[in-house]
């Protein structure tokens, strides 16, 4: 029997407005935020009201939705004002909340009602058992953990009715979905309640006392890479017919602190894979060129997690193997004359005449040119653009549109 594919929706992180925008503007069907209390990420831009209203709106116009992540966990004393919070996002629009604890699971049902909620991954949910709990308390998702496998995520799909949010890109942490408390220890900043240092990526040497620490491997002799617990990052773009056959409802992308570089690139190929396996199942392939995408704006090397198997220690840490992007974000269109060709572009990161350049923008409008001429706001001709978010005008090989990227080759 041929099985019946839902889409999934595209879940991209939005740390701050901008990046919300972004995101939707480059085919996110949703975001995630955070709110300035309750959440997980106590650094990441989080959300006053106002600007919820603002994110909400603008979904809205897109047929997108906003989700507000208020993961943390709360100790005695720290679910205060949660009822009020539940309720202003619920009146503003929001579309669910992200929450762990049970705590404040249950004010937000009682008190918010209408108001839908998602089980965070910081619950840890990794079998049916779990979900179908979270569904009879009336939750309507269930974001897994990071560390189940494939079969497993099929396993619960036909075990349960709840709907099902996986990882698929991004940052992996080194414990288990963010149940750790090296970070507490080292910087005295809580993973838990949102203030994860990332500790584990810092570099380490381990030495037998009183020996020094050394780069030299203790059993070798050889040189080696200081000692890390820094974790490989996620991609599963290879796998998403894997991942739309199993009725995953949601394909989450990690990383509210990242760039708008990071959330247009990212959420512009899931985007494109959705819709071309959706289209064509039988016929799907994987481009190329959305892997190459995704290093372009990738920090580590790129694995596909818990998913096919628990990684060996040499394939789960990022070390030696390290493979860096080759691309810098430097400016953002602003706008296209198409009687002058020229394009209005805001500065983000320096670039000058002669540089080579890429800009892309939503659905694959890729191209690349030389920079051959720049002038600032007066009309003057310039070698550089080194300020800061200046404006320039650049004439450009094919019409570009307001929000297209420009990257730089380092
Ligand atoms: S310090 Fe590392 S392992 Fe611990 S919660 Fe933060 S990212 Fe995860």
């Amino acid at each position: 029997m041929t099985k019946t594919l839902i889409r999934p929706e595209v879940l991209a992180p939005a740390g701050t407005l901008e990046k919300l925008k972004t995101a939707i503007h480059y085919g996110a069907d949703a975001v995630y935020i955070g709110g300035e209390a309750f959440g997980l990420r106590s650094r990441a831009g989080n959300f006053t009201y106002d600007e919820m209203r603002e994110g909400v709106a603008f979904a809205k116009a897109h047929q997108a939705k906003v989700y507000v992540a208020a993961n943390m966990v709360t100790h005695e004393g720290n679910a205060k004002g949660a009822g009020a919070f539940f309720r202003n996002l619920r009146d503003i629009g929001i579309s669910a909340v992200i929450v762990s604890d049970p705590a404040l699971i249950e004010i937000c049902i009682t008190d918010a009602p209408g108001l839908p909620v998602h089980l965070s991954t910081q619950a840890s949910a990794t079998n049916y058992e779990t979900l179908n709990y979270w569904q009879a308390e009336g939750l309507e998702r269930v974001v897994l953990a990071r560390e189940v496998s494939m079969a497993e995520v099929a396993a619960m799909r036909e075990k349960t009715s709840v709907e099902i949010e996986a990882f698929i890109h991004g940052a992996m942490c080194i414990s288990y979905s963010g149940r750790c408390v090296l970070s507490n220890h080292m910087s005295k900043r809580d993973a838990n309640r949102g203030g994860c240092s990332q500790s584990c990526r810092w570099k380490y040497d381990l030495f037998e006392a009183p020996t020094p620490a050394t780069h030299q491997s203790l059993a070798t002799g050889e040189t080696v890479e200081p000692f890390s617990m820094s974790s490989v990052d996620m991609t599963m773009i290879e796998h998403i017919p894997d991942l739309i056959q199993n009725g995953v409802n949601s394909f989450k992308i990690e990383g509210r602190m990242k760039s708008i570089h990071y959330v247009s690139t990212v959420s512009n190929v899931y985007k494109a894979a959705v819709d071309s396996y959706m289209a064509d199942p039988d016929n799907y392939v994987c481009k190329q060129e959305w892997i190459d995408e995704l290093w372009k704006v990738s920090q580590r090397e790129l694995s596909s997690g818990f998913y096919y198997g628990r990684p060996s220690e040499n394939e789960q840490l990022f070390g030696a193997r390290r493979k860096l992007p080759v691309y810098a974000f430097v400016g953002q269109v602003l706008a296209y004359d198409n009687s002058t060709q020229m394009a209005t572009v805001q500065q983000r990161n320096a670039f000058s005449v002669g540089d080579e350049v890429e800009f892309y923008g939503p659905g694959f409008t890729h191209f690349e040119q030389t920079i051959t001429a720049m002038e600032d706001e007066d009309g003057i001709a310039i070698e550089r653009a080194p300020k800061a978010m200046m404006t320039v005008y650049l004439p450009v090989k094919q019409a570009v549109k307001p929000g297209d990227m420009i990257r730089k080759k380092k």
